[in-house]
């Protein structure tokens, strides 16, 4: 399983000249082998064709406002309706997000998935039930039982060891009740970690709950996660030099390590 990894195509620059194929950058023949002689006559035949580059339009489609051109960012937020959107596949697909509102001005919103999964071959459907099968060290409270239960993960890339903290710290607390959705949240994270890593992450979430680990090998094989819904979360972060504290959990970020993410 992979977490929040990349794959990139490097292309190399070569051109033609004289019959031969150069390496554009060091300016030398490339060294071809007899074998090869037909790829690069393919190459030397080749029509030149430019670079076909297609370009979306940054336009909300709600309201026709600009969208930030973030570099990498998976979802776009509009300042001025305040929706959000993936613009993936050259058509904007709409994003339901909340916000755990802060009243204060210097807060950082981080993005979680907060994803309601069916979860085959175990009861799942209520935080009580999650507190019974993780066997949580909580006083059972009737609210509980109505509470809709969910996994939450970071919407952006860390380490390894880090994501599955988030996953857990999240996963494990009620959800919290008091978001808002049309809230004009300024300065949030870029959102780097697409839904299906996210629902990917649940498993090892569930498992690192669980304290049996015992009734975890159990059940494992019969499991079968769902994604029923989503929606992204913006978490209110304090922000200092060295670290970003969650303003309603008190759970703290390493400025570092989310920079550092930005990178995986
Ligand atoms: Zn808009």
């Amino acid at each position: 399983m992979f977490i929040g990894e990349t794959a990139s195509v490097i292309y190399s620059p070569v051109y033609c000249s004289n019959g031969r194929v150069y390496d554009a950058i060091l300016k030398k023949p490339l060294d071809l082998q007899k074998r090869d002689a037909e790829v690069e006559q393919t190459l030397i035949s080749a029509p030149d064709e430019k670079w076909h580059v297609e370009f979306l339009p940054l336009l909300c489609p709600n309201c026709g406002a600009d969208l930030p051109g973030e570099k990498d960012a998976l979802i776009v937020f509009c300042d001025n309706c305040h929706s959000a959107w993936n613009p993936s596949n050259k058509n904007f697909t709409k994003v339901k997000f909340s916000t755990w509102q802060e009243k204060r001005d210097d807060i950082t919103y981080l993005p979680f998935w907060q994803l309601k999964v069916k979860v085959s071959g175990i009861q799942l459907e209520t935080y009580a039930d999650l507190i019974k099968v993780a066997n949580l060290p909580k006083a059972p409270a009737g609210v509980w039982e109505q509470t809709p239960f969910y996994f939450c993960a970071p919407a952006f890339k860390l380490n390894s060891v880090l994501f599955l903290r988030w996953c857990r710290q999240l996963t494990a607390t009620p959800p919290p009740k008091d978001l808002i959705d049309d809230f004009p949240a300024k300065k949030i994270h870029q959102v780097t970690l697409p839904i299906t890593e996210a629902l990917e992450s649940s498993l090892i979430t569930l498992s690192s709950l669980m304290s049996n680990k015992t009734k975890f090998l159990e059940v494992v094989s019969s499991l079968k996660f769902t994604l029923e819904d989503s929606s992204l979360i913006l978490h209110p972060f304090a922000t200092s030099a060295k670290e970003l504290v969650h303003t309603k959990l008190g759970f703290t970020m390493n400025s570092a390590a989310l920079n550092l993410g930005a990178y995986l």
